[in-house]
Parts: C-alpha cells; structure tokens; sequence
C-alpha cells in the first residue's frame, strides 16, 4: 500500500465537514428534547436476526447491504444499517414497555455495503427518532413536527418537500398487494430482474424501483389509496389534518413505500432536488407489527430517520469556528505565568489559546489567519509591572492592562458588545 487511504465508502470527517455534521447533530438534540425526547445509545452491532427478519430478506438493506459477519465464538452479528429495529430490541430488552410512551433519539454511525457516490456512503451517520407506544395519527403529526422544526432551524427546510402516503393496515395491504400483483404480472416481460424476483418476494417493493422502465410501468400502477380500510383511510386523514393545522406543506405520493418490512399506516420522507440522485434526507414512518414481531409484547411505534451527511451538505452555511483569545507570552518568566493567567481567562469563560513558538509578528499573523479575536501579549517586563498588552485583533488598537482587570476589558469585545 504505497498511500494509506480510508476503506472505500468511509471517510475521514474534520474541519468544515466536522463543524456540519455535529451542528445537526446539536439541533436535533436541542429539538427533539423540547419534544420530550430522551437519549438511548444502542451497541453499534447486534446478533444478525434483530435485522434480518423486521426489515424484510427481500429489502436491499438485508439482502445486499449488511456488514453481517461471524465474530471469533461464532455469532452471527451485524454492523446496524438502521436505528430503528435495534432500539426495539433495545425496548424489549430492557422493559421499557412498564412506562408508555417512549420518546427516544439516538444519532451515530451506521454500516450499509453500497456503491459509493456523493452522499452515499458505506459508514454514514444518521440521527433518529421513535416514538414506541402510542397508537395515534397525532402521534405521527407530532413527529413530522419535530422533524419541519428541526430542519427549518437548519435553515434548510424550503429547500424540501415532505411525501406523504398510508400503506393502511393489515388489510388494506393484503387487498392492495391482490391488485398490484395482478396489474404487474400483465407487464411482466417488461419489467427488471430485480422486479419480476420481487414479484414473487415482496411486490410492493417494486414501485421503490428506481429502473427506468420500471418506472413507466409503475405510473400506472393501482394505488393503495383504492384498496384502504375505512379505518386506515380515517387514520392518514389525521396526519393530513394534523400537518394542515401546523402549517407544514406535503403532497401525498402513492408510490411512496419505503425500502423496508416493517411499515404500516403512516410514511413519509422529505426530498429535495439539490442532491442529486441522493434526494432522501430524512425519512420514517409508523411500524405497529415491529416489537411483537421480535419477541416484545404488539406495541405500536413510529419514528424517522435522517442522514447527517445529507442534512449537513444542504446546509447553506457552515458554522463558524468560535472567535478565541489568544496568549501570547514572550519570555520564560511569561510562558510560566501565563498558564494561570489562561485557566482564570477559561473559568470566566472564553476560549483561549495559547501560542508559544516564533517571533510577536508570526504569532500575531497566525492569530489573525485563525480569527482570533484578541491577542494578549505578555513581555517579561510588562509582568514585573503586573500589565498585558491587549491587542484588539480587529481594529488593530492596543492598551496596557493591568492583570486583575483582564476578564473585564475582554468581556464587552468578545461579546461583540465593545463600540
Ligand atoms: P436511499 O433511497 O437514498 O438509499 P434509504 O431509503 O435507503 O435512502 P433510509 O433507510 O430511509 O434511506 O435511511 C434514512 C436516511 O439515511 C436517508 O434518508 C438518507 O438521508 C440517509 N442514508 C441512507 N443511506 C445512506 C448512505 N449510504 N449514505 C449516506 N446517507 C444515507
Ligand atoms: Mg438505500
């Protein structure tokens, strides 16, 4: 290996992209809190099964995509490709199901085996969201409101629209997937490898296809609108009802499946056009067969994932790096007395940084490239006298100021209070 490169599809995060991608995560935390959400971290690998029934065998996630491996005392175990089905383990697990409901959120990395391209890739991170135990549409609306909040704190919520579509219940599924199949097999010469395998496997997942000519035949496809119970029909017009009254724009789109098992009722996801074929960036939907079909007591649930990648490069700005005060001691007596003088700057709370190599003029020019706010050069002399100089890196003034007297000069010009 003459260069030492990341494994392909992973990606080494620093700087700009960093500084992105832990903005969305702190949004999200910050709103997801105000919705009563509470943290649970669930191990980065799980026995293979956890995933492996719930998303489905025919879903691309389990039948291409998982980092599945045997571990050295021979358990099968997988890499998460997904938040969803481990948390629900996780409920399980731990009898989560004495205190209904519960809000959880979890962010972090997750493992998928595809073809790598811009905003996709084989290690990425999502931030995620379920709501396990409550059965309502309400439920739903309260999610997507989470969701619109976070992104419009982003500043990237216009820059989206939210699908929307029902896969009803039980029944309706069942009748639906009568009168697809029925539609599909009148076409099917015509349709891709992969759809005719999952006409036998799991037909709904066809009008996911992203192959052309399947497409065209999809256009005409029933919809599962026509098959619904009066009851599931009930339910999606709540979540409609719900979004109206909260102002958050949607169109319903029929061909809306999502790409796994597990989903019923409600899903939804929000596109957008400025990435490309990668236009999902956050994207859920209701799983009331989910906990019982992994061993739990039948407990409805529904939840959302978000790609944080995907949120951060839609992102229009990056978040600054915060403007520090830089130290600058000139002398041996200074370099000593300047780690105190550092801590007590740190304990009233600015960000400080100490710079101890080359001459007042390098220093001061690194301290500029780097933004820095204020420089406070200490001399050996000046210290005798109990005074700093402190160089206002903005306007270019600079005063003698005595030690004690530091916190207060800096405070009004890191505030950005100073005139
Ligand atoms: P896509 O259709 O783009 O493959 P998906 O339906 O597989 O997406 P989900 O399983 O719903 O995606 O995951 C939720 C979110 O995670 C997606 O909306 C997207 O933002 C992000 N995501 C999914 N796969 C990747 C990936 N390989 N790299 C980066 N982000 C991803
Ligand atoms: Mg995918």
């Amino acid at each position: 290996m003459s260069k030492l490169q990341p494994a392909r599809g992973t990606r080494d995060i620093y700087g700009e992209d960093a500084r992105r991608m832990a903005a969305v995560v702190d949004c999200f935390k910050a709103t997801a809190t105000q919705y009563g959400f509470e943290e649970i971290q669930t191990p980065i690998f799980e026995f293979t099964e956890v995933f492996k029934r719930p998303l489905g065998e025919a879903s691309d996630i389990v039948s291409k995509e998982m980092y599945s491996f045997e571990d050295r005392g021979g358990e099968e175990v997988t890499l998460r490709p997904e938040f969803t089905a481990g948390i629900c383990r996780a409920f399980i697990s731990n009898g989560m199901q004495q205190s209904l409901p519960q809000r959880l959120m979890a962010w972090g990395p997750v493992f998928r085996y595809e073809r790598p391209q811009k905003g996709r890739y084989r290690q990425f991170h999502q931030i995620d969201a379920e709501i396990l135990g409550a059965d309502s549409p309400e439920t739903d609306v309260d999610l997507i409101a989470l969701a619109w909040r976070m992104m419009k704190q982003l500043g990237i919520a216009d820059d989206t629209v939210l699908h929307l579509n029902s896969l009803g219940d039980a029944e309706s599924r069942q009748q639906y997937r009568v009168a697809l199949v029925e539609y599909l097999n009148q076409h099917k010469d015509n349709l891709s490898e992969d759809s005719q395998r999952r006409l036998e496997t799991n037909p709904l997942r066809i009008l996911d296809s992203k192959n052309e000519g399947d497409r065209e035949i999809i256009k005409d496809a029933p919809s599962v609108e026509d098959h619904m119970t009066e009851e599931a029909a009930a339910f999606i017009a709540s979540v409609q009802n719900g979004l109206t009254a909260l102002g958050i724009p949607y169109v319903m789109d029929d061909k809306l499946v999502r790409g796994l098992d597990y989903y019923n009722h409600t899903v939804f996801e929000f596109i957008t056009t400025a990435l490309g074929a990668q236009g999902t960036v956050l994207a859920g939907g209701r799983f009331d067969g989910l906990v019982s079909q992994l061993g739990g007591a039948p407990t409805p649930g529904v939840g959302f994932a978000g790609g944080i990648e995907r949120l951060a490069m839609l992102m229009k700005a990056a978040p600054a790096v915060a403007r520090s005060v830089v130290l600058l001691p000139m002398g041996e007596a200074a370099t000593l007395k300047a780690f105190p003088i550092g801590e007590e700057l740190r304990d009233a709370g600015f960000d400080v940084v100490a710079d101890r190599s080359g001459n007042l003029k390098k220093r001061l020019n690194r301290a500029n490239k780097n933004n820095a706010r204020v420089a406070i050069i200490l001399g050996d002399n000046e210290l005798e006298q109990g005074v700093a100089q402190v160089k206002d890196l903005d306007s270019g003034e600079q005063t003698d100021v005595a030690l004690d007297m530091l916190k207060t000069v800096l405070a009004p010009i890191m505030s950005g209070d100073a005139e």
